[in-house]
């Protein structure tokens, strides 16, 4: 069935992204925002508008009564919900098809088995994906504890089921430590998700974040555009992704590409996702599937040539895959820095009235965001701006590309992370790609010293 009205329920750059597919596709666009984003430029751009309540995202973003009416009122036929927010709520995904209306993203169900840490893991696991060594799900017992923790070796991390954004993780140096660590990690669990369930992995000391894009139609087949390198991280929180991986051979490549097609074939999955691992010693661990777009997946698109967002509606749509493994060209080197309205020292959030903005331009220079002159950034949702995604024919080429926009990219009225990344990209270790997921938060400790 084709999509003729698409309704966008999310904000900013990623709002901005999918209006542009839309309308790249001669589909029409209906934006729904909080009072607090009135004249936010997805409001601007859409053909309708629709307010579903205050600024706080649990009464607008996340009000799924009022954004289904927003859907009904407008007469859309289809749901868009981004990241973040309801992207990868389950029953939202049901909602939304229990009304008509067409959900572009995976089969409830798979949205549902993959949010669970421990099913996803044992789900993952059954379709030939390399796991962590681990408990084989739950752990409650201290004896079972001891016993695998034994198997593996030491350390071990105890993770919560329902964790997120890397809470609820304590990494257990010794026997002695872990009764009292893994009762830490089943508390704080309890207090963040209402729920203490734990489960025991490997503790990997020095990995790189790998994940690959994957594309599947519903009906059993699926391909893979490849990995991104994510493994510049602060927090948890990405700050710069790459695609191909400094690290990973076109060999490499194909086979691990093979491997996560094949899983999500036999699953059946529908829609993009993102299967991630981490990676040490030559060796892939899958740690989580996210059912969703991502942040980082411009830098695909700069390599393949291939539109994420429209292959989403077009397979939302019950169109088949729009190209086959064999005919997927990778060529070149893309690099996104995430650009958030921060202290680029303290990373203390600074939201603000943008008083002068120029955006780089020129060969292979893309900017995602939702930012303009006179624009005014409220304070209530992620500090991420916009994104700066540049192509080169190597990797080097690319950064010194990265460089040059860099330096014209102007955003004054607030603090950014522009000048980390400036900071960043001139570092040996990044310029070789010589880097893992503790990498960062180590020169940034580095950097408060000298
Ligand atoms: P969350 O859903 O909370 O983000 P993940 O399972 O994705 O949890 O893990 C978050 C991060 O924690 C990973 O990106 C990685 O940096 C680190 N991590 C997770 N599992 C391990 C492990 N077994 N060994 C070392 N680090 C890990």
């Amino acid at each position: 069935m084709s999509i003729e009205k698409l309704l966008i329920a999310n904000r900013g750059e990623i709002a901005l992204r999918i209006h542009r597919a839309c309308h790249e596709m001669g589909i029409k666009t209906v934006a729904v925002h909080s009072t607090a984003d009135a004249d936010a430029m997805h409001v601007r751009l859409a053909d309708e508008a629709i307010c579903i309540g205050p600024p706080a995202a649990r009464d607008s973003y996340l009000n799924i009564p009022a954004i289904i009416s927003a859907a009904e009122i407008s007469g859309a036929d289809a749901i868009h919900p981004g990241y973040g927010f309801l992207s990868e709520n389950a029953q939202f995904a049901e909602i939304v098809e229990a009304h008509g209306l067409i959900f572009v993203g995976p089969k409830p169900e798979h949205i549902r088995t993959m949010g669970d840490k421990v099913e996803a893991k044992r789900t993952a696991g059954a379709l030939g994906m390399p796991l962590v060594p681990g408990s084989d799900g739950a752990i409650s017992d201290i004896a079972e504890a001891k016993a695998i923790a034994r198997e593996i070796g030491y350390p071990v991390l105890i993770k919560a089921a329902s964790g997120g954004g890397g809470r609820g993780m304590k990494v257990v140096p010794d026997e002695d430590q872990l009764e009292s660590l893994m009762q830490q990690a089943g508390s704080e669990a309890k207090a963040a998700f209402g729920d203490d369930t734990v489960y025991m992995e490997k503790y990997l000391g020095n990995p790189r974040h790998i994940e690959f894009q994957i594309f599947g139609d519903g009906e059993g087949n699926a391909i893979h555009l490849g990995e991104r390198d994510c493994s510049l991280q602060r927090r948890h929180q990405k700050v710069l992704e790459e695609a191909p991986s400094p690290v990973i051979s076109a060999g490499e490549r194909a086979r691990m590409g093979g491997i996560v097609s094949k899983a999500m074939a036999d699953m059946g999955y529908r829609g993009a996702g993102t299967i991630e691992f981490l990676y040490e010693d030559g060796e892939f661990y899958f740690i989580e599937m996210n059912t969703r777009i991502q942040v980082e997946h411009p830098v695909t698109e700069m390599i393949t040539g291939f539109d994420l967002v429209r292959e989403q509606i077009r397979i939302a749509e019950g169109r088949p895959l729009s190209v086959e493994q064999e005919d997927l060209v990778f060529s070149g080197h893309a690099i996104e820095c995430r650009i958030n309205a921060e202290d680029p020292v303290t990373f203390a959030p600074s939201p603000g009235k943008v008083s002068m903005y120029h955006v780089p331009g020129g060969m292979h220079v893309r900017v995602d965001s939702a930012l303009y002159q006179g624009y005014n950034v409220p304070p209530y949702y992620d500090s991420m701006i916009g994104k700066l995604i540049v192509y080169g024919r190597t990797r080097e080429g690319c950064l010194m590309r990265l460089k040059r926009a860099l330096e014209e990219f102007v955003i004054e009225g607030m603090k950014t992370t522009i000048p980390l990344h400036q900071r960043l990209i001139a570092d040996p270790d990044v310029q070789n790609g010589d880097y893992s997921i503790k990498w960062l938060e180590e020169w940034l400790e580095r950097q408060k010293i000298e």
